[in-house]
């Protein structure tokens, strides 16, 4: 064998085993055994139709019903795959919704409610818009959102910040927020730098960092039986919650346990106990790619490392909650509905 032909294979081999470990990468997803340890329970006795209840679709994807008014934040449903979310052009899937859509049991709809304009809360709200005729309530990027695909003007409303909107029995306060900080410059820029606002009709399919973030919103809920705060995004601003207390806290934990230990305590000095709930549901742990129909599953390998961190998130949340001995901690079971109030 000439020696051009043995680097040629020593080569073809490498290349070979990375594409292989590559693959491998993308395809296995990490452990979120933790996470479904402490999923809640269901109530012991029957739960009252009045009740406030929650089901889980993952992300922060949330179904909300009093029995009379239905609230959906998000309706993230169709999850891209990891190759296209990295390196290709995502879109709605319209099967997709539709199956999560009739999965959550959702026949009349209220109101859409969505955190910011990230694919992974916002991308799918304007079919779900279409396919139950609820409005969806976000900022002015979420708004071009929805005009890419064409929902009527009608369908499409913006938030004003700390202006109260009543559904049925609950009051929805949208208090602009921070995002969670990435801490890797890269991601950084591309996730948050420069213009963060979709200033046109956003036609898919597009890359994923075409969704830019556009303003990250906390909800307030109060209702009669409770209130509650949902908090997506691992970031916050300093005062923006002043005032506020809340029975329980919807917690966005994604990508904390890649931030630093000062990050992580200020999240909960900043969230948790300024709210001082009696009980907090963990939220945005879960995986953002693969298939709506699986059960909830752990983000692929690869994207787990240079951003997820999922086991380190969940440590982190069980170091700072040690602390906080006499607050209930939980996670939700997909697509079940549990009960908050009653
Ligand atoms: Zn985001």
């Amino acid at each position: 064998m000439k020696w051009y032909t043995k680097v040629l294979l020593v080569l073809a081999v490498l290349l070979l085993l990375a594409v292989g470990l590559f693959w491998l990468s993308i395809q296995t997803r990490v452990s979120i055994a933790d996470f479904l340890n402490i999923e809640k329970g269901p109530t012991a006795d029957v739960t009252p139709s009045s009740a406030v209840t929650a089901q889980f679709a993952g992300v922060s994807t949330l179904l909300l019903s009093d029995g009379e008014t239905t609230i959906l934040t998000d309706g993230y449903f169709s999850r891209p795959g990891a190759l296209q979310v990295g390196f290709g052009k995502i879109e709605p899937d319209e099967e997709d919704v539709k199956w999560g859509v009739k999965r959550l049991g959702i026949t009349t709809l209220d109101v859409i409610l969505v955190v910011h304009s990230h694919f992974d809360h916002a991308m799918d709200a304007p079919i779900v818009s279409k396919l139950t005729g609820a409005p969806v309530y976000g900022s002015a990027s979420t708004a071009n959102i929805c005009r890419g695909l064409d929902l009527p003007e009608q369908q499409i409303r913006l938030l004003e910040e700390n202006k109260p909107l009543q559904f049925g029995k609950f009051r929805v306060t949208p208090i602009l927020s921070k995002h969670y900080e990435f801490p890797n410059p890269k991601v950084r820029e591309a996730a948050l730098g420069g213009n963060q606002e979709i200033t046109e009709p956003l036609v898919p399919p597009v890359k994923q960092d075409a969704y830019k973030m556009g303003g990250a919103y906390t909800f307030y809920f109060e209702h009669p039986f409770g209130n509650f705060l949902l908090q997506s995004s691992a970031g916050w601003k300093e005062h923006a919650l002043d005032s506020i207390k809340a029975d329980l806290v919807f917690l966005g934990v994604g990508g904390l346990g890649a931030q630093t230990e000062a990050y992580q305590s200020e999240y909960f000095r900043q969230i948790v106990d300024q709210l001082a709930p009696k009980e907090v549901i963990l939220i945005h742990w879960d995986a953002l790619t693969g298939a709506v129909q699986e059960p909830l599953q752990g983000e692929v390998w690869l994207i787990d490392k240079l951003m997820g961190k999922t086991q380190e998130t969940f440590d982190v949340v069980e170091r700072e909650m040690a602390g906080r001995p006499d607050i209930f901690l939980y996670t939700l079971p997909k697509w079940e509905k549990r009960e908050l109030f009653r």
